[in-house]
């Protein structure tokens, strides 16, 4: 198989793809590497540990530790900015979630935070009537 060397503008990485394959590239079309791409353009699902892309991040939050005043749980996001940060401390606007279910047991106490989900499991654990814009 012959392969077709390319330069990620990111990292600054030669790598290899196969030929045929296409390289990732970011939001000005410059060429970047798989592991780039990953970490800028996608996100690790906390309930099924797959990679999604980051366009869909923001719908929903799985809160699992006591934040402030916000409890542990599933929650759809309304409104943006959901979150606030400062040099030792961060926390959620409650007024921008809205709480939809309880953290399914398998997954309590995973250790932070929390997480966002993909597609599959947003599917999974929304309300009825939820939108995804
Ligand atoms: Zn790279
Ligand atoms: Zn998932």
């Amino acid at each position: 198989m012959t392969k077709t060397s390319y330069f990620c503008t990111q990292c600054e990485d030669n790598f290899e793809l196969n030929e045929g394959e296409e390289p990732y590239r970011d939001d000005d079309t410059q060429i970047i590497c798989d592991d780039c791409h990953r970490e800028f353009y996608e996100f690790e699902c906390c309930f099924c540990a797959d990679y999604t892309d980051q366009i869909n991040q923001h719908n929903m939050i799985v809160v699992f530790e006591d934040v402030h005043d916000v409890t542990p749980g599933i929650y759809e996001i309304i409104d943006k900015p959901y979150y606030w940060s400062a040099m030792i401390d961060a926390g959620f606007f409650s007024h921008a979630l809205v709480r939809i279910g309880d953290v399914p047991k398998e997954y309590e106490g995973i250790g932070y935070p929390s997480g966002h989900l993909c597609m599959h499991c947003q599917e999974l654990y929304k309300p009825p009537k939820f939108t995804t814009a």
